[in-house]
């Protein structure tokens, strides 16, 4: 079979290898269909500044949907999404629920082999029944959507805001707006790319580009940060209502002044993995797919690989009308 390896930073390569075969009566072999391409498997391709640490080469990509060819019978020939993360199902974290925060934890396409291949094997337990409501190509959305609302689960536990600022109108950050503004808080996402800025008032989200006044005008409470750049971070700290809290959602550094915090009694939070929210993302999108629909830009087929990876890493200004790629594996 086919799959798309990470042999070095910033090249990709298609290779064979032998068919996988499953091993346990819980696994699955599923023939993956559309895979999609996310942020950290561009932190991965890159391998530099920010690069979680990993230096080997797998099989990338983590996002993936994909139809049954073996496994339970009540699977055979379904379509199924992926759950990309491995624990080890024994530990204190994981046996408290927090899967996420298991010593031995492995992320399927930085750290493991991922699923930009032609048939991958997964329990299963990490397999997401894909909704009938939604085409297939979706499905790639649906583990950003479930990251993007286990984050939100974080800060959305006492009372929920009426007011939040989302930095970064990625993939991301469009999906926290687009949930947030779902859920009736009235968001304001904040960034520089203005076609990005542009679609984003096109689906209705009131949006604020950075050197401009307005941004000075934003106090939230709750403050999103989904973009790791230190002078975003800083900017994203200052506009964090007294009492409110600033999440962290992406791979960065910052300084932190600490007078801003206590004065104002801050909170900055930290969220990663998408635990236990797989099947509400599912239902999210099935339900109201037209608004993330509009993240899913390009689509290459497996072979253009490399293309897809140096696109969505290109600069604003050369990149377009860009904001997510997916490949197919016809
Ligand atoms: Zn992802
Ligand atoms: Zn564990």
């Amino acid at each position: 079979m086919k799959l798309l390896v990470r042999p070095n930073p910033g090249r990709l390569e298609i290779v064979e290898r032998q068919k996988p075969t499953r091993e346990a009566e819980d696994e699955v072999l599923i023939q993956i269909q559309t895979v999609g391409i996310c942020g950290g498997d561009l932190t991965y391709f890159r391998g530099t500044g920010h690069t979680l640490g990993i230096t080997e080469s797998y099989v990338v990509c983590h996002e993936a949907v994909g139809v049954v060819l073996e496994g339970p019978q009540h699977l055979l020939g379904k379509n199924v999404v992926i759950d990309p993360l491995i624990t080890c199902g024994f530990c204190e974290s994981c046996v408290i629920g927090k899967p996420q925060l298991c010593g031995s934890r492995k992320d399927m396409g930085y750290g493991a082999d991922g699923v930009a291949a032609e048939f991958v094997i997964v329990p299963e337990s990490r397999t997401y029944l894909m909704s009938k409501d939604l085409a297939l190509p979706t499905g790639v959305l649906v583990h950003g959507l479930a990251a993007v609302l286990h984050s939100l689960s974080k800060v959305l536990v006492d009372q929920i805001p009426k007011t939040a600022a989302v930095y970064g109108p990625g993939p991301a950050g469009l999906m926290f707006a687009i949930r947030l503004k779902e859920l009736g808080i009235d968001v304001i996402l904040v960034g520089r790319n203005s076609w990005r800025l542009e679609l984003a008032q096109e689906l209705g989200i009131r949006i604020a580009r950075i050197g401009h006044d307005e941004v000075n005008d934003i106090s939230a409470e709750l403050v999103i940060e989904t973009t790791g750049a230190s002078d975003v971070l800083e900017e994203a700290l200052n506009r964090v209502a007294p009492g409110g809290t600033l999440l962290l959602y992406a791979p960065g550094t910052f300084n932190v002044e600490a007078t801003k915090v206590f004065r104002r009694e801050l909170k900055i939070i930290g969220a990663t993995g998408a635990i236990g929210t797989m099947q509400k993302a599912m239902d999210i999108l099935a339900l109201n797919p037209a608004p993330y629909e509009r993240l899913l830009t390009h689509n290459f087929p497996i072979s253009s690989g490399q293309a897809a990876f140096e696109l969505a890493t290109a600069e604003p200004a050369t990149r377009g009308e860009f904001l997510k790629a997916s490949l197919c594996l016809d």
